[in-house]
């Protein structure tokens, strides 16, 4: 039983701060860059926080919710698989076709300690955690977080609209790239919403876009949906409401931000995902249901997409540095004036808010503390970024730290470290050079989403972030490793891994190899990877084998903007932890959290 004084009166804030590494931030504790954090681990404790294998955002803050590992609550990276047939999916959530009404589920398994809270009857108030879309019902307040869509059911696609020829790099771009014509200083587009069932068949839905250039004063009048305004260069508008038809009586509503790089001689208009609209979400993006509207009644329009700050702009120079920047501060300016809002009326029971801001700017601006990126830009005025950051997150700590009294206790953790990510290891090159992939072309490599292998003859394969299964007999549809071969291809492989090593610098480059064996006891272990592969940082599995696909070489340079990741062997990118009281620090794990939350509520947790 639960005592009702800890119960009604207990207060417990949290705050996830996606990313901190614990290098840095004892470095700028040392420098006193954060008073705040400083402040906290002098009162209470601070340790380094074990993460999750693997080191991902996904896995950790279900681990985090859980108290479970990756087997335990079924999310085991960005991208899975069915080994029924090979298809791909996100391990956030059963992403929505978004025509008439798609039921989408989570991919969690396994009860957060906010539901258990709930089931206790203690106030649950948790914003913008990730692997929370669609909302859970709890006792309180949800917003979701990472893992809510844009309109088009993707992570968050961006459009730029430009009157310039199309080149290769724009038919390759991650967002849509979208040729438009001047008629006369007027530019009749539009803007494309989800896919609709239009006559039987599937279509686009679209939203007219008229815009009416100014070039002789840098502006431009944008008309949308019969709305009017105006857009210098180098500016961004306010948000702005769009809906597109899905049906005779249907609509979805959104809300979408645009950005004017260039008017002449050429116009270049960035536009960012399409939002959905917090006023009437298509999905359940907050419980009670009509909450994420009464945020936008207190503090206006606001990202609802999980991931909000867009990076893949920034990585194709659609948008420079500074333009990234202000969509980052944004973000995070909105994020403040929610936690402000919504701190006010908080009174008891459990507070968890989450920040992504230096997860996202150290995965764009690594290469300016990396001495020995190569592509690292000789631009100054960035070279402090990662650490501004810091302070301004510090400063959000301290401006909820100075409201705290004694019955609170405020913990302040992320859900990894940081390191810097200069070259990609295409794993499944590595397999076919090994002999245990096979492709069905032999001339045709550069194949994804596991497609042209030829499984009669493939024993193994790589999917996300480096995870490699095995085609197991009895697992995988055309699995042929059976029983008997499977210790000895385990044990040739684990071998074989440690051994890899940088053809053109002989460094050994993976730190350690996990089989699931030794790493996971949950029931979900079958969805999961056989191995994770822990590279060095430095080192990380390429987007092509997370996706599934393969290359022409082994170990390819990053030349890309995005240059700082986690992804390596987890032991290296442990998380930081800081609890306003004295607490057992030793050998701390994200998958502790869960029950030392529930107990600071009285709540001892029964293992099933
Ligand atoms: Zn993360």
């Amino acid at each position: 039983m639960i005592s009702n004084s800890l119960k009604n009166k207990n207060k417990v804030i949290i705050l996830g701060i996606d990313g901190m590494d614990p290098v840095i931030t004892e470095r700028l504790i040392n420098a006193g860059k954060l008073p705040n954090l400083s402040a906290l681990r002098n009162k209470g404790s601070y340790c380094r926080l074990a993460t999750t294998i693997p080191a991902e955002s996904v896995v950790a803050w279900a681990s985090f919710a859980t108290g479970l590992d990756a087997s335990g609550h079924g999310v085991f990276d960005f991208i899975m698989r069915n080994p029924q047939d090979y298809s791909l999916f996100l391990g956030l959530n059963e992403m929505p076709v978004i025509k008439g009404k798609t039921e989408i589920k989570p991919r969690i398994k396994g009860e957060s300690f906010w539901s258990i809270l709930s089931q206790n009857k203690v106030p649950c108030f948790v914003y913008f955690c990730p692997n929370t879309f669609p909302s859970e019902k709890i006792y309180g307040r949800m917003l979701s977080g990472m893992g809510t869509p844009d309109i088009l059911g993707n992570l968050g696609k961006f459009s730029f609209y430009t009157t310039k020829p199309l080149t290769k790099d724009d038919l390759e771009s991650r967002g849509r790239i979208v040729s438009v014509k001047d008629e006369s200083g007027v530019i009749t587009t539009q803007l494309y919403g989800p896919k609709v069932l239009s006559a039987g068949l599937e279509a686009e839905a679209r939203s007219g876009l008229k815009l009416i250039l100014n070039p002789a004063e840098d502006k431009l009048l944008v008309n949308l949906e019969g709305r009017s305004f105006s857009l210098s260069k180098d500016t961004w508008s306010n948000w702005q409401p769009v809906s597109f038809k899905t049906g005779p009586f249907s609509s979805v509503s959104g809300i979408v931000k645009f950005y004017l790089k260039s008017i002449k001689p050429e116009l270049e208009l960035y536009v960012t995902p399409i939002n959905f609209n917090p006023n009437k979400p298509p999905f359940p993006i907050s419980n009670p249901r009509g909450f994420s509207r009464k945020i936008s009644a207190k503090i206006g329009y606001y990202h609802t997409l999980g991931m909000p700050v867009e990076t893949w702009s920034l990585s194709e120079g659609r948008v420079s540095e500074k333009v990234f920047l202000q969509e980052v501060d944004n973000v995070l300016d909105e994020r403040r004036r929610i936690l402000r809002q919504e701190l006010k009326s908080y009174k008891s029971g459990l507070f968890f808010f989450y920040f992504d801001t230096l997860d996202v700017i150290q995965h764009m601006f690594w290469r300016y503390l990396d001495d020995r990126n190569q592509y690292m830009q000789s631009d100054l005025q960035y070279k402090d970024t990662v650490y501004k950051y810091y302070e301004q997150i510090d400063q959000v700590i301290g401006e909820v730290a100075k409201g705290l009294d004694d019955s609170t206790t405020m913990i302040v953790l992320s859900d990894h470290g940081f390191g810097p990510f200069r070259k990609s290891v295409h794993l499944n090159r590595w397999l076919l050079e090994q002999g245990y992939l096979f492709l069905k072309d032999k001339e045709n490599p550069n194949q994804q989403f596991l497609e042209g292998i030829d499984w009669s003859k493939t024993k193994a394969y790589a999917l996300g972030f480096g995870g490699i299964y095995l085609n197991k007999a009895g697992r995988e549809y055309y699995g042929i490793v059976d029983a008997a071969q499977e210790r000895q291809i385990k044990e040739e492989l684990l071998n074989r891994l440690l051994a890899m090593t940088d053809p053109a610098t002989g460094e050994k480059i993976v730190g350690n190899v996990y089989p699931a064996e030794l790493i996971y006891k949950g029931p979900y272990v079958n969805a999961g990877p056989d191995f994770f592969v822990g590279f060095k940082p430095g080192y990380r599995a390429s987007w092509q084998s997370a996706l599934g696909g393969l290359a022409n070489v082994l170990i390819e340079d990053n030349k890309k903007k995005w240059s700082g990741d986690h992804l390596f062997d987890p032991k290296e990118v442990p998380g930081v932890i800081f609890v306003s009281r004295k607490i057992k620090t030793d050998g701390f794990r994200i998958t502790d959290i869960a029950s030392v939350v529930l107990s600071l509520f009285g709540i001892q947790r029964t293992q099933e």
